[in-house]
């Protein structure tokens, strides 16, 4: 760690390899800049594995979201996917659907 922190101290020692040794001995705390390095890094690879699992997903779109159907309306319910097939399974295409409503298809207006 202390050698991978290294780039991001901000120092310059007389003797590197001395110091290095004297921050591994002594647990040095590593500079902050090498902790965001870190973070990002970390946020990174979240990221990535998140855009993996939406290209793995096959009941999502590319944003890691569901349509849900929603039959009346003509706009779609969205819903975040968990790209679980064994939850998503339990989740109806209709879910966002209330009532269905008691309507003969002579009243349906047409569709366009
Ligand atoms: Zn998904």
């Amino acid at each position: 760690m202390q050698i991978e922190a290294w780039p991001f101290r901000d120092t310059t020692p007389r003797n590197p390899a001395g110091w290095l040794i004297q921050a591994i001995e002594n647990n040095y705390e590593p500079p902050e800049a090498f902790r965001q390095h870190q973070r990002r890094a970390g946020e990174r690879r979240k990221l990535l594995s998140l855009g993996e699992a939406i290209e793995r997903c096959s009941i999502c779109d590319k944003n890691g979201y569901r349509r849900l159907e929603a039959r009346k309306s003509s706009h779609a319910v969205m819903r975040q996917c968990t790209h679980d097939p064994s939850i998503e399974a339990k989740i109806s295409p209709q879910a966002q659907n209330g009532i269905v409503e008691q309507s003969s298809a002579k009243d349906r207006p047409k569709e366009a």
